[in-house]
Order: structure tokens, then C-alpha cells, then sequence
């Protein structure tokens, strides 16, 4: 006990010791020294008590623990109170007992103020700190506040610049702009200029060619007949020397015979002479001889006779020399005459020469007409061709002019056609010539595009929906529209873009000008008129010498021909609708879109009764049929679809005469678009990009869904609308949209429609504008190939890269069949022109020699459009 007080006050003596030598013995906290080195001293001494302070309570936390020392409030005082008690008892014992009670109380009470204390000492110290280091936060705190404000007047100086440099930059990248924009539209209006100057150039030069070949066909022309002329005049020379000669001879007559008669005549003088000597003598004799008088008078008469029998016998001769000499100028006549008859003759025979030629070539025809009836009627052994193609329509082409064409070369630019031409003079000395005979081409109707040009015909249609420069010239992507400027037909004959396109009016030369279409594009999206289209392909057919080269045949199937070794077929055997049977090498199909049409359910059975007509009916009917029957009937006619197809028979039934037409679309408003396919399939910036999306997915069901979503279910023209309201007004036309056809009933004279909306209508004709089907499966061409592997995904074959139907098989599809590998304008000019390029290089070696094809990849190289590596391999 006595230790632990001891102790106890020890510890109570060094806290108060420290607390008086913190306190400065003044207790009231401490003072700021004034001066530096006592505060520091006092500085220490504090942390030094702190540091006792903290070592006396250990790591105990600050919270004092008082439990049991304020529990009894009024213990002090019973202890006080039991002191006096004990002490007024005398119980010494109880007061002990109390005072020591009272005393370890005090002594707790003095720990526990110790321990209060140090803590105080040690909150003390803390709260110097935090006063220390709230000091310097708020030292620190003014000094940011300064520097904030600074700052912000900085910050507000540097705004306040800022706003007047972007004020003077905005100023001046106006006036840059305004400048760039005055430069722009000058060179814009220059190169306007130019473009025109260009064109006027181009026409300049088409004329000065045209008149050129006049000219020289003027000079030719002459020339012949200078050398006609020269020939007579050789002719009239000879004529004339023979004359000369003939003459000759005759005045060489003449004067012998003048010499006669001079010599007859000197004969007659100097009988005269003679006479006259006798008469002389004779009168002499008068006299003498009286006798004799009467006899020489006799001799005289018979003198004179002789004399004038003799000058009657120079005039004859003189008759006969003016005679001769008639003769003479006759023959000369007669012989210039003779010439110029046999020059005429010349030229008669000449034509009669081409008649019999054209004659012969008829005759060839009407032979080979002939074998190919006798060999319908008594089947012979098939004939055979390496390439065989089943079709005539803008696919089959394209692809015999991209074969024609020695460069085949549609996909270079005038630039390039210029080199191609440099190299060509340079290296090819003789020109690819391909065997015709080794493509036959078959088709129903025996012309190039007669389904095309029957459509066209049919539907009214007086402008193409495809741009100038989608078109079949295997060699220049310029060649339409130059057909057109050199034919003087560029402005009537092809309308401008559709508005819709946006072409952009900076120039492509410009990186900023990231546009689908620029103004350069602009000449090339005219749509050309189907009178310039057919003319233009009339004319390719007639330079490449392939006018005549369609058989009229229908190719019913293709089967392929296996000998015993071989997997892969050796050839293919067409079967003709007429009988023939053709074997060939190589088979490409481009029967079109149009030979599966395609149907509602409800209109088969209706089909056949002459009321319900699908629009290839219509067309097979031919224009002059169903116009005449639209004069004669006017009837009311219900038109189902919402492609462009609808609307061209829209207007041309109201032409034809119908009472009244209703179109119907599922659809509830017709969608219009400049062309088929949406604008970045034809941009010449994003078609090469949609078309390598296109190929780069690999999942035939994907490209299906992208054809799909491409074409959105059909589309119609700005052009062909107003087109239709020129002619079409509530009177004779309504558009029902957002329906469909849900029962149909036939009467005698006109069928009853219902249809989803509620709606009744009393018609007498309905022409499906559906369109058609292209689907493997259903077209009888290919019934022979199929169980051979054909794969498909909706109808649609899964070709090779190389059109191929099946790869192990030389039978190729173009078109709308060639859809999965060409894309959404697979069915179009467009997909025409690629598929030609493409099959073009594959076939052309078949029907070339290897030097010839050596030489044309050599060409293609120089011109950059192959790859030199390649042709070093
Ligand atoms: C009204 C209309 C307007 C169009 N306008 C445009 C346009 O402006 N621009 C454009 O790019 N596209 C247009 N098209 C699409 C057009 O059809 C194609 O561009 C083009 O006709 C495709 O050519 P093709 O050779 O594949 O088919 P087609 O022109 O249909 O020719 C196919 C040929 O194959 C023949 N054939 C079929 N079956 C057989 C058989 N078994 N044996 C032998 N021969 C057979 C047919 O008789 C036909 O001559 C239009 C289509 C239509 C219907």
C-alpha cells in the first residue's frame, strides 16, 4: 500500500513538475514567447512533455477511464460523516478503516488526475499541432486563394485574347474561305468552260471527221473516176491512134485513088491532049477530010460523054470519100459509146457480182435451213460446237462482244484505251481473230435482244432506268455516251440524272470531297433512251460481224456427257425444242429472269380464262394484240405490284384504252428511287466497296438477305410516276395500298374481287406485275443437271468463283443466276457486263491461239491491268 502511494505520488509530483514546467508556472497555457530561441526551447519542453505524457498513459487511447471514482458522489462525504461517528464513538478501528478508504480514493483520484493530466498535455500539444498546421492551411489556403485569383485574372486576360484571336482567326478563315470559294467557283466556271470547250471541241472534231471521211469517200469516189476516166481517155487515145491509123489508111486510099484519078485524069488530059492533037490534026483534016467531019463530030460527043461520064465519076468519088468520112466520125462515136457501155457494163456486172453473192450467201442460209429441217425430221449425228450458248439477250451479249473484242477490255479508262491503242500498234501486228463457228448462240428468237427490245415495246418504256454508262461495249466505259455525241443525239436522247442523286460540286481532285457522286460524274448518269441503247448495240453487233450469228432454237435441257473413265463430263448435250441435238465443249447459260413468272395461289386456276394475265403473258401477246383487244373491250383492269412495272402498265392500259385502272400494292406508297439498286451500288467512289462486302461474306444466306434488302421488294422511278399522272387522274385511276387480293369470283362477264382491306371491286381484267421467280429447281433447262450436285439456297444455284453450276462441270450461268456471286445487279446491265468480263478471260483461250492470248496479257500488262509477276511465272 505504502509503496504503491509513494509511487502514486511520484508519478502525481513528475506530472505536476512537467505541468509547471509546460505551464511556465502560470498554468493558464502556453504564451508565445517573443523571442524565436525561447519559443523553440519552449517548443521542445513541450514535446518533451508530450512525449512523457504519452509514455506515462502507453498507447491507450484518450479516453479516460473513471469508472468507480464518481459511482458514489456522496462517498466523500460518508466517509466523513462515518470518521465523525467512529471518532465520536472511539472506534479507532472504523477510523482507520474510513481514512484508509479515504485515502486510496485520493489516491485514485490523484492517478486518475495524473493520467487527466498527461492527456491534457498530450490534446494540448495535439491541438498546438492541428492550431500549427491549421495556421498552415490557412497560410496555404490565403496563398491559393491569391494565386486563384491571379489565376483567374490570367485565366480572364488569357479569355479575353483567346476570344479576340478566334475573333480575328474567325475573320480571317472567312475572308480565306471567301477567297477559296471566289477561287473555286472561278476555276468551277473555267473548267465549265473547258467541259464545254471540250464538247464543242469533240463536235468540232466529230464534224471535221465526219466531213474527213466524206472527203476521202468524195476522193475515193473520184479517184475511181479519174481512173475511169483516165482508162476511157487511154481507151479514146487508142480509139484516136486507130483511128489516126484507119484514117491513114483511108486518105492513103484516098490519095491513090486521087492518084487514079489524077493519073485517069492525066490519062483523060493527055487524051485530051491526044484528042486534041487528033482534033487538031482532025481540023487539019477538016478541010481536007470532009468526010471524017461527021465522024470526029461523033468522036466529039462520045469525048463529051466520056468527059462528063468522067466528072459524074469524080463526084461519086467524091460522094464516097464525104461518105466514108460520115462513116468514120460514126465509128468514132460508136466507139466512145461502145467504151462507156462496157464501163457501164463493167459496173452492172459488178452488182449483179454482189447480187449473186448475197444470193449465194442466201442460198448457204436456205441450205443450212434445209439440213437443219431434214435433220429435225430424220435425226443425224448431233453437231458440235466448243461453246455453246443458250440464250440471246444482253448477257449472252455482252460476253460474245467481250470475246469479239481482241482487248476485251471494258474496265479501262479513255487514259488507258489511248495506251492500250500506243501498244497495240506497237506489238500486235495481226488482229485476234476469233473462229465464230465455234460459238453458236441459240435462242427462241433467233435476234439479239428480242426480249429486251419486246419489253421495252410492251411496257411503253421510253428511257432506260440504268446510267449511260452501264452498256455492253466490251472496250470503252465512255462509248455510249461518245455513240451518243458522235451521233448528234447526246441532248435528245438522254434525259438528265434523276434530281434525287447528290453530286457534289467540288471537283473529285479535292480529298475534302468525300462525296458519292461529283460533278465529273454527272455526264455518265444520264439514262440514255432505248432508241440510243438499240442503235448503239445494233451498231456493236454490226462492227464485231456477230448481226447474224443467233440460231432461232429452244434449248430444253443440258445433260452432261461422261465417257467410262472420267469423272468430269466430255462434253454436253443440248436438246432442242425443234429435235436438234448439239453437243458442245462448253455451255453458258443467260436465259434471263423472266421464264418462271411468278404467281399469287389465288390466280392459277384464273390464269387460263382469259381474265387473269401475268405481264410476260401480255408481252408474249405482243403490243398490237392487246391494244387492239383494250380498243375493242375498254376494260376495267386491276393491276397488282408496286414495282416499276405496275406503274410503266398504269399508263400504258389507260393508253391502250381501259375504262379505269386500280393499282394494288401490299405496300401502302410506292417506293421511289433513282435506280434498282440503292445509289452506293452505283457511286463510283462505293461500288467497288459494296461489292467487296459482298464477296467477303462467305454465307450464301447473308448475300441472299443483302440482294434481298438491296433491291427492298421493288422500287419505281420519279420519271415513270409522272409518266403515269400525265394520263392518270381520280376519273380513270386509285391506288389502293396496304392490301391484298383475298377472294376472287368469276362471272360471265367481269371477275368480283375482294380484298384484305374490305373493299369489293367489279373488274374484268387483273394483270400481275409480280414479277418473276429465278429458282434452278423450277427452270426445266437444268432438270438434266441438278441430280449431279447443284447446291442452292432459296432457288438461287451456289456457283463458283467462275460462274461454274457445278465446279467439276464447263456449264456456266449468267445473270439473274449468277446472283450469289455478282450481287444485286447481277440481273441488270450491270451484272451483264461483269459476268462478260469475267467469262470472257476464262473462255477466250478455247477460241484463241496461244500466242494471240500471250499477246494479249502482254498488252494488258503494259497497261496495268495485270500483274507483270504473274506473267514472268
Ligand atoms: C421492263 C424492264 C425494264 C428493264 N430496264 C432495265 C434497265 O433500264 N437497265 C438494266 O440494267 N436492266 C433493266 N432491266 C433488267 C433486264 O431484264 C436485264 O438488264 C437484262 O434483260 C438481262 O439480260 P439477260 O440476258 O440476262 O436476260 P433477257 O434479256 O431476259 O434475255 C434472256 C434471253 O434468253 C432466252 N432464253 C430463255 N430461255 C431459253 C432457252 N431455254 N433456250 C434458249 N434461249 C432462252 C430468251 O428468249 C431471251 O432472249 C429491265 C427489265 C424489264 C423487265
Amino acid at each position: 500500500m505504502e509503496s504503491e502511494r509513494t509511487k502514486e505520488e511520484g508519478g502525481r509530483k513528475r506530472s505536476l513538475k512537467v505541468k509547471s514546467s509546460v505551464d511556465g508556472g502560470e498554468g493558464n497555457g502556453p504564451k508565445a514567447p517573443a523571442n524565436p530561441m525561447v519559443k523553440d526551447e519552449l517548443k521542445i519542453k513541450e514535446m518533451l512533455a508530450s512525449k512523457i505524457a504519452r509514455l506515462q498513459i502507453g498507447d491507450e487511447s484518450m479516453d479516460v477511464e473513471m469508472d468507480g471514482i464518481f459511482s458514489d458522489g456522496k462517498f466523500v462525504e460518508k466517509s466523513v460523516q462515518a470518521w465523525q461517528e467512529s471518532l465520536e464513538s472511539g472506534e479507532i478501528l472504523r477510523m482507520e478503516t474510513t481514512v484508509g478508504e479515504l485515502l486510496s480514493h485520493l489516491a485514485a483520484l490523484h492517478k486518475k488526475v495524473g493520467e487527466l493530466h498527461a492527456k491534457y498535455i498530450i490534446t494540448r500539444e495535439e491541438i498546438t499541432t492541428s492550431q500549427e498546421s491549421c495556421q498552415k492551411v490557412i497560410t496555404t489556403k490565403n496563398k491559393l486563394e491569391q494565386l486563384c485569383r491571379e489565376l483567374q485574372k490570367q485565366n480572364k486576360t488569357i479569355i479575353a485574347e483567346s476570344r479576340k484571336m478566334a475573333e480575328d482567326e474567325d475573320a480571317k478563315r472567312k475572308q480565306l474561305s471567301q477567297q477559296f470559294q471566289t477561287t473555286i467557283d472561278e476555276v468551277s466556271v473555267k473548267m465549265e468552260q473547258q467541259g464545254k470547250d471540250y464538247v464543242a471541241s469533240l463536235h468540232e472534231n466529230e464534224s471535221l471527221q465526219n466531213k474527213l471521211k466524206a472527203f476521202l469517200a468524195q476522193y475515193e469516189v473520184r479517184e475511181e473516176h479519174f481512173s475511169h476516166q483516165l482508162q476511157a481517155k487511154d481507151l479514146t487515145i487508142q480509139l484516136a491512134e486507130a483511128k489516126l491509123k484507119h484514117q491513114i489508111e483511108l486518105t492513103k486510099r484516098e490519095s491513090e485513088k486521087v492518084e487514079l484519078t489524077l493519073e485517069k485524069a492525066q490519062q483523060i488530059a493527055a487524051r485530051e491532049v491526044a484528042l486534041q492533037e487528033q482534033l487538031s490534026a482532025y481540023s487539019e483534016k477538016f478541010d481536007t477530010v470532009q468526010d471524017t467531019l461527021s465522024k470526029s463530030n461523033t468522036m466529039f460527043v462520045t469525048l463529051r460523054t466520056e468527059m462528063d461520064k468522067m466528072s459524074k465519076h469524080i463526084k461519086r468519088l467524091e460522094k464516097d470519100n464525104a461518105a466514108l468520112k460520115k462513116k468514120c466520125d460514126q465509128y468514132d462515136s460508136g466507139a466512145i459509146e461502145a467504151l462507156q457501155e462496157r464501163v457501164r457494163s463493167t459496173e452492172d456486172a459488178r452488182r449483179q457480182q454482189g447480187k449473186i453473192n448475197k444470193l449465194e450467201a442466201l442460198c448457204r442460209v436456205l441450205q443450212e435451213e434445209r439440213k437443219r429441217l431434214k435433220e429435225s425430221v430424220t435425226p443425224t449425228e448431233p453437231t458440235e460446237a466448243p461453246l455453246e450458248m443458250t440464250c440471246a439477250g444482253p448477257n449472252a451479249l455482252a460476253l460474245v462482244l467481250s470475246l469479239m473484242e481482241e482487248d476485251r477490255a471494258s474496265e479501262f479508262t479513255e487514259n488507258e484505251s489511248i495506251k492500250l491503242s500506243f501498244w497495240r500498234s506497237r506489238l500486235v501486228k495481226s488482229k485476234l481473230k476469233l473462229k465464230l463457228q465455234n460459238i453458236r448462240v441459240l435462242d427462241p428468237s433467233g435476234t439479239w435482244c428480242n426480249c429486251w427490245n419486246n419489253n421495252f415495246e410492251l411496257f411503253g418504256i421510253s428511257h432506260l432506268r440504268s446510267p449511260l454508262n452501264v452498256h455492253l461495249d466490251p472496250l470503252r466505259p465512255e462509248g455510249l455516251r461518245d455513240f451518243a455525241t458522235a451521233t448528234n443525239q447526246l441532248s435528245s436522247q438522254v434525259i438528265d440524272p434523276p434530281t434525287s442523286i447528290p453530286f457534289n460540286k467540288k471537283n473529285r481532285a479535292f480529298a475534302t470531297n468525300t462525296s458519292m457522286f461529283s460533278e465529273n460524274d454527272r455526264s455518265f448518269f444520264g439514262c440514255p433512251s432505248q432508241k440510243l441503247f438499240a442503235q448503239f448495240h445494233t451498231r456493236l453487233a454490226k462492227d464485231y460481224n456477230i448481226s447474224s450469228l443467233v440460231e432461232k432454237e429452244k434449248v430444253c435441257t443440258i445433260s452432261p456427257i461422261f465417257d467410262s473413265t472420267n469423272k468430269t463430263p466430255s462434253s454436253y448435250k443440248l436438246q432442242c425444242e425443234s429435235g436438234q441435238v448439239i453437243m458442245a465443249a462448253k455451255v453458258v447459260v443467260a436465259i434471263g429472269t423472266q421464264n418462271i413468272p411468278r404467281l399469287p395461289q389465288w390466280s392459277i386456276p384464273y390464269r387460263n380464262a382469259h381474265r387473269v394475265y401475268h405481264s410476260s403473258d401480255l408481252v408474249a401477246q405482243g403490243l398490237r394484240t392487246v391494244q387492239r383487244r383494250y380498243k375493242a373491250t375498254k376494260p376495267r383492269v386491276l393491276i397488282v405490284g408496286g414495282g416499276l412495272t405496275s406503274v410503266h402498265l398504269t399508263k400504258q392500259s389507260l393508253q391502250w384504252g381501259a375504262r379505269h385502272v386500280t393499282l394494288l400494292t401490299r405496300k401502302k406508297n410506292l417506293l421511289v428511287q433513282p435506280y434498282d439498286v440503292p445509289l452506293e451500288w452505283l457511286s463510283p467512289t462505293l461500288r467497288d466497296k459494296m461489292r467487296a462486302d459482298f464477296f467477303a461474306d462467305m454465307n450464301p444466306l447473308t448475300r441472299l438477305h443483302k440482294i434481298k434488302d438491296a433491291r427492298r421488294g421493288g422500287s419505281v422511278t420519279r420519271a415513270a410516276l409522272n409518266q403515269m399522272y400525265s394520263i392518270a387522274n381520280p376519273n380513270n385511276f386509285n391506288h389502293l395500298g396496304d392490301a391484298t387480293i383475298q377472294h376472287l369470283e368469276q362471272f360471265d362477264d367481269h371477275i368480283r374481287v375482294k380484298l384484305s382491306t374490305g373493299i369489293t371491286l367489279d373488274i374484268d381484267e387483273i394483270i400481275l406485275a409480280t414479277g418473276s421467280d429465278v429458282n434452278i429447281k423450277q427452270e426445266p433447262l437444268f432438270k438434266e443437271l441438278l441430280p449431279h450436285g447443284v447446291k442452292t439456297t432459296e432457288g438461287l444455284p451456289l456457283i463458283d468463283d467462275d460462274l461454274r453450276l457445278i465446279p467439276s462441270m464447263n456449264v456456266f450461268v449468267m445473270g439473274g443466276y449468277a446472283a450469289l456471286r455478282h450481287g444485286p445487279t447481277a440481273g441488270n446491265l450491270m451484272g451483264a457486263r461483269a459476268g462478260a468480263n469475267l467469262l470472257s478471260e476464262l473462255l477466250v483461250g478455247d477460241l484463241t491461239t496461244i500466242e494471240q492470248l500471250e499477246t494479249h496479257h502482254h498488252m494488258r500488262f503494259l497497261c496495268g491491268k495485270e500483274n507483270m509477276y504473274e506473267l514472268l511465272q
